[in-house]
């Protein structure tokens, strides 16, 4: 009979596994079986945001772990359920069916997840207890304080902080656990519907692919800093998938860093991973950020237009301005963007057209296969200027520039906007309407200049408004 059950979440390997390796201690130590689950609710997901690539990753994620467990010997049952509360009262059912009295899994901070754990603690009997663990951080949020004992606002100290903790007592990721018991034969999981995602960027998604490309990125790791913001290159490590998937964990990475360059406050890559953390452990103080509420009050009554023809524009890359097109295209036909593109595009829909950064927040978790909420709100929040530690609400980049900057020889555009690809370099960035007519591409939906203007003297005027009144 098992009596042991991993609950797994967004944390869908078995090395630097906790919960994992908590049960198959207890196991051996009670001498009892292991069983694993995972509640499969594709409509919950799809209600939090996911689209057709993130849903597809974690199909294929599942199999892969489905195959490791087994030959740990652990069987992965799939609970399938509309909803995260009808999967609960079946993972209920099933620990009652199975003789399951301890579960073991990660502690999650968003809104949804803590209602699922707090209707997990109303509803299971007394003698079911769930051990969650809290290493989805490198530290606890509540161990991250400032000296006046309130959460950090502003990345700078808090990452300080964190990395003197990191310093003190860095914990090495948990190996796949060597457990002994006899290896099962792979059942294929009852995942339903398959959701179609081709990779063409080939994103590292499997735990095995993923400690692969960190290995391989270790070596690139000094130039990431003079690269990462030329979306033409190959500069950036494309580990976003695995961690949003927790096929890696952030520990893992952090100790690989800190095994190939130390642990220094310099490292940008390694700032990266921690700007991560950060958001995260913005959601453990303040969940209401899952409700779609803005961190900053102050700009949260910006007078967004509502146009649906230009957020449509938008999103299928023909806006006008190549950079932007050339951002939704690739996001649209690889499920991944480059993070200065997701800047500049955020940048243009918020701050030029106008739209309210929450239609943009969405679009992104649609077509993301590396959808992390916690991530993909901060940086429309930050873009937006409406988060934590977030960019000046006069900081409007110019998308002509950014382009000629981080895109000189116009190869990123000519990629994904193959209609451009005549054009030379000098050309590319912000073609004359005559050559754009010419060659099939629209002209721009919005006057920059004017935008830029009219943005800046509605914020300062919402600024002037909200000083009066608080
Ligand atoms: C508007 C907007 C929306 C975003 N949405 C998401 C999202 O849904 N999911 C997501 O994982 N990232 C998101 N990001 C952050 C960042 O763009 C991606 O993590 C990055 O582009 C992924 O590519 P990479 O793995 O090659 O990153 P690398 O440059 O190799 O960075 C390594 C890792 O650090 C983390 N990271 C890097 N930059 C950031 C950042 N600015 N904020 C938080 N974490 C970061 C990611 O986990 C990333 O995988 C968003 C950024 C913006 C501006």
């Amino acid at each position: 009979m098992p009596k042991q059950l991993v609950w797994f979440r967004n944390d869908l390997r078995t090395c630097d596994h906790t919960p994992l390796s908590e049960a198959l201690l207890a196991a051996h130590k009670q001498n009892s079986d292991l069983v694993a689950a995972f509640i499969w609710s594709p409509a919950q997901l799809q209600q939090q945001g996911a689209g057709a690539p993130k849903l597809a990753a974690y199909q294929q994620a599942l199999d892969a772990l489905n195959e490791d467990l087994a030959a740990l010997g652990v069987e992965l049952q799939i609970i399938t359920a509309p909803t995260w509360q009808q999967g609960v009262t079946d993972l209920i059912a099933l620990c009652a069916r199975l003789g399951v009295q301890d579960i073991y899994c990660h502690y999650e901070p968003g809104w949804d997840e803590r209602l699922r754990d707090g209707q997990f603690h109303t509803q299971a009997p007394a003698d079911l207890e769930l051990h969650r663990s809290n290493d989805l951080y490198s530290a606890p949020p509540r161990q991250l304080l400032t000296q006046q004992g309130n959460f950090y606002k502003v990345f700078t100290p808090y990452k300080k902080n964190l990395l003197a903790q990191l310093l003190e007592g860095l914990v090495a990721p948990r190996p796949v656990p060597n457990n002994g018991f006899p290896a099962l034969a792979v059942k294929p999981l009852a995942l339903g519907e398959r959701f179609i995602w081709s990779n063409p960027l080939q994103l590292p998604v499997l735990e095995q692919q993923a400690h692969e490309r960190l290995d391989d990125f270790m070596a690139q790791m000094n130039d990431y800093r003079d690269l990462r913001d030329f979306p033409a290159q190959a500069g950036t490590s494309l580990l976003s998938t695995s961690l949003a998937l927790g096929t890696l964990s952030s520990r893992q990475i952090i100790w690989t860093i800190a095994q190939h360059n130390g642990l220094n406050g310099d490292n940008t890559y390694l700032s990266e991973i921690l700007w991560r953390e950060f958001y995260k452990y913005l959601l453990a103080w303040q969940p209401e950020l899952c409700l779609g509420q803005a961190f900053n009050k102050k700009w949260d009554h910006f007078p967004w237009r509502t146009d649906p023809v230009l957020l449509q524009r938008w999103q299928d890359g023909q806006t006008g301005v190549p950079i932007v097109d050339a951002a939704a295209r690739q996001l649209n036909q690889t499920g991944w963007m480059h993070n200065r593109l997701r800047m500049v595009s955020a940048m243009y829909l918020v701050k030029i057209l106008q739209v309210d950064w929450r239609q943009g927040e969405a679009w992104f978790a649609r077509q993301l296969a590396d959808f992390d909420f916690a991530a993909n709100n901060g940086g429309w929040q930050w873009v937006a200027s409406t988060g934590v530690d977030a960019t000046p609400y006069f900081r409007i980049f110019n998308p002509h520039e950014q382009s000629r900057r981080f895109d000189p020889d116009g190869d990123f555009i000519r990629r994904y906007v193959p209609e451009l690809a005549p054009l030379a370099n000098k050309a590319i960035h912000q073609p004359t309407p005559e050559l754009a007519l010419q060659l099939g591409y629209p002209l721009p939906v919005a006057d920059y200049k004017a935008a830029r203007v009219d943005t800046l003297s509605k914020f300062k005027k919402l600024g002037q408004a909200y000083e009066q009144h608080n």
